[in-house]
């Protein structure tokens, strides 16, 4: 199980929660952002959950941004492959 922790997104903080959605088992991840939280899928694995991070991470600063270029954020992370250097 992952542990749950706290982030600071442009001044405030948010609460990270690893939680499944049983209403749909393939989400990954979601922000809530009247309560200030991202929840994350932890049936992925953590370069995975890293990228799903980062995604909310741009949610949680940009609201207004639409899905399909927060999608494309995290795909150039992925080609770039930022969290599997060694
Ligand atoms: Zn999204």
């Amino acid at each position: 199980m992952k542990n749950d922790f706290t982030i600071k997104i442009d001044g405030s903080f948010w609460m990270v929660r690893f939680v499944e959605f049983p209403e749909e088992p393939d989400k990954l991840g979601m922000c809530d952002f009247e309560n200030k939280c991202i929840f994350i899928n932890p049936n992925q694995s953590s370069i995975d959950v890293c990228y799903t991070l980062a995604h909310e991470i741009l949610h949680a600063s940009v609201p207004d941004l639409v899905e399909e270029a927060v999608l494309r954020y995290e795909n150039a992370l992925k080609s770039a492959k930022i969290f599997q250097r060694k």
